[in-house]
């Protein structure tokens, strides 16, 4: 049965339950991960409808992502409400849009653009601009953007300087032509794309009272979860559903900003008191979801934070009963570390944890390879979560077919594998020098140069390696590598992680240079990429893994330490090592960083985890019968049979 209205407000704890009383007037929750915010906010909603104070059909209930809408509807259903609108400003915005646009201008709404990217390829040939996939994806971003940031084509280069964007290998004025460019042929073609969708809507609603009354008499009751990633355009948006009434509850969390370069501005968020004067301010500091081990480092890094957020400064509470201490480690090299992350979840499945619970989380895309192999070469089930899976990406697949055709081709001088590898890949334009700035050309070059990393432990391990053993490499990995599996472990960027949550999360390649990765270079810049990693330690309800190498990282940076962020929140005590050396910049507290030295177990070579092991100088989970010779016949097997299917998969 359905709750009652007291029975909804039961089930939250003091601070929450004023929330949801506050059924009138501004009322801004601010909280961090795992308080409660949703939780709060869908009670409020609820509480309001089954004690008779709101009509369901009045409430607008807005977010950012079609799967966090569907959560809040789900939430609400459980609690035995409907006719709530719980919506992504995009669907909320479409609807109006649909509705009324013929009524304003005649006609219906204009169709949405399938593939922005084509117009913008367009674009780029009218300007007589190169674009590869890449480049393409980079100014499709760069325009959503200044679109959503209300900034037009000519007062581009203006903008951009003052917000210190920079879109690899175009200048703001190659930008700004592009842009201009795009919306003549968006136009010429009739199309509108999302960001549009806003724009038209807040248009409808600036110059239509006859719609703004319309609207405003449907909705009355306005709330908005994640609000930290609320954009100008839908702010605007926002205050003309909401008019000169105040009736309106925004939810977030400044500290879990990790979107303001698509855009996102917590500025809104934290200056909501001076704009909605009299607003109710309701903090939330209990913890629901992680282990008060876990909430210390999510504290310790929110204790370090600088720039707007930290305005707000928020500490958590943790509620939940004690859990494992968090593990922070350093190994030597990426491999280690991705073969003892995998030997761990490996141990965490079999003690009862399922895959599903499990994440591996990093800064770039291109981390994910390492990972992948371990754990495929353990034939362990997991899944690249909003991204493919290493060898399928295209440049990488684009890159092996050229490999390939060179050796057919017998092209190659033969002597050094990574000089030959560097030749090929440059000539996809690839170069040892990163690229300026982030995005697309950023990740193609990541994943590019990761490729040749793989060239160069090859010829570090054989150094008679040729490119056609490169490719049998190539091969066996691209074989090791299975379906990807939706009940398995989760491989995600520290972007894609963002609301959800796991039992056991590996916080995989916090390095510096990565985290922050290099081309953050502003304060600004620096404190989103602090505030990232809070948003992977707040994923984790019990496990937290922390880990990091010292050589080799992709995109070949050398020699690195541990993340400056770590410094304020791993343990002290711990057996003292060389990992503070070679760092670039960093904090400069003058204390002395100190990680694990990694014991190895006799039989298997395999790093130990815990006091036990070490005391064996043995892995608990050894097999018995360990026998390498049967791994390299594993080996030569998979070798031939990539040599023999000659064409694998992904050529085709
Ligand atoms: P995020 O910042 O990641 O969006 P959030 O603040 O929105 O997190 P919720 O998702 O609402 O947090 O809650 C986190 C978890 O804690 C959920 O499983 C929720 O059911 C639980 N929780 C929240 N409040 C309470 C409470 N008062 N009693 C018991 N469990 C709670
Ligand atoms: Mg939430």
């Amino acid at each position: 049965p359905a709750p009652t209205a007291d029975e909804v407000l039961a089930a939250l704890d003091p601070e929450q339950r004023e929330a949801a009383t506050s059924l009138s007037g501004p009322l801004c929750i601010l909280a961090g991960a795992g308080t409660g915010k949703t939780r709060a906010i869908t009670h409020r909603i609820a509480y309001a409808v089954l004690s008779g104070h709101w009509q369901p059909q009045t409430v607008l209930a807005v977010t950012f992502t079609t799967r966090a809408a569907g959560e809040m509807r789900g939430r609400l259903r459980e609690l035995g409400v409907a006719g709530v609108q719980a919506r992504t400003f995009h669907s909320a915005a479409l609807r109006q849009a649909r509705y009324f646009w013929p009524q304003v201008y005649g006609g219906e709404l204009p169709p949405i653009v399938d593939s922005k990217l084509r117009f913008v390829a367009e674009a780029a040939s009218r300007c007589r601009v190169q674009a590869d996939l890449a480049g393409r994806r980079d100014l499709a971003s760069e325009i959503e953007w200044a679109k959503v940031s209300n900034v037009r084509p000519d007062d581009y280069p203006r903008v951009a300087a003052k917000a210190g964007r920079q879109v690899a290998g175009y200048d703001a004025a190659t930008v700004s032509h592009v842009f201009a460019a795009y919306e003549e042929v968006r136009r010429d073609r009739g199309h509108l794309d999302l960001e549009d969708v806003l724009l038209c809507t807040a248009a409808l609603l600036a110059d239509s009272p006859k719609v703004a009354a319309a609207v405003r008499s449907q909705y009355r009751h306005f709330v908005v979860d994640e609000y930290q990633d609320v954009s100008p355009v839908q702010q605007t948006l926002l205050d003309l559903w909401v008019g000169d009434r105040s009736d309106v509850c925004v939810v977030g969390d400044a500290s879990q900003t990790i979107y303001s370069f698509a855009g996102a501005s917590p500025a809104y968020l934290l200056d909501f008191t001076k704009r909605h004067r009299g607003a109710t301010v309701v903090r939330l500091e209990r913890d629901y979801r992680s282990t008060p081990q876990v909430v210390r480092v999510a504290n310790g890094l929110l204790a370090g934070a600088r720039g707007p957020a930290s305005r707000h400064r928020l500490t958590l509470r943790a509620q939940r009963p004690d859990g494992p201490e968090p593990t922070f480690t350093e190994y030597a090299d990426e491999v280690e570390e991705a073969e003892d992350v995998a030997r761990a979840i490996q141990r965490l499945a079999r003690q009862g944890t399922p895959l599903r619970e499990i994440a591996v989380l990093f800064r770039v895309n291109a981390q994910s390879e390492a990972f992948e192999q371990a754990l495929a070469e353990r034939g362990v089930r997991y899944l690249v979560r909003g991204g493919e899976r290493f060898f399928d990406r295209p440049e990488v697949r684009e890159a092996i077919v050229l490999l390939r055709g060179a050796v057919r081709a017998a092209e190659m001088s033969g002597a050094g594998l990574v000089t030959d590898v560097h030749a090929v890949l440059a000539a996809t334009g690839w170069t040892q020098e990163a690229p300026t700035g982030s995005g697309a050309v950023r990740e193609r070059w990541e994943s590019l140069t990761a490729l040749a990393s793989l060239a160069g432990d090859l010829a570090e391990e054989h150094p008679d390696a040729d490119l056609a053993a490169f490719l049998a490499v190539v091969d066996e990995r691209v074989a090791a590598q299975h379906a990807p599996a939706a009940d398995g472990v989760t491989l995600a960027t520290l972007h894609a992680a963002k609301g959800l949550e796991w039992d056991a999360v590996f916080l995989a390649g916090v390095h510096e240079g990565t985290v922050p990765i290099t081309y953050a270079e502003t304060e600004e810049q620096v404190e989103e990429e602090r505030r990232l990693l809070y948003v992977g330690v707040t994923r984790a309800r019990e496990h937290l893994a922390v880990s990091w190498s010292r050589s080799r990282t992709p995109g070949g940076r050398g020699r690195r330490g541990p993340s400056r962020f770590l410094a304020s929140v791993r343990p002290k005590g711990s057996a003292a090592a060389d990992a503070t050396e070679g760092r670039g910049g960093g904090e400069r507290s003058g204390r002395r960083t100190t990680t694990r030295s990694v014991a190895r177990c006799r039989t298997c070579g395999q790093p130990l985890h815990d006091a036990a092991e070490r005391k064996v100088g043995r892995c608990a989970d050894c097999p018995a019968t360990y026998d390498e010779s049967m791994f390299e016949r594993l080996r030569t097997w998979r070798t031939e049979q990539a040599q023999e299917q000659r064409v694998p998969a992904y050529c085709v």
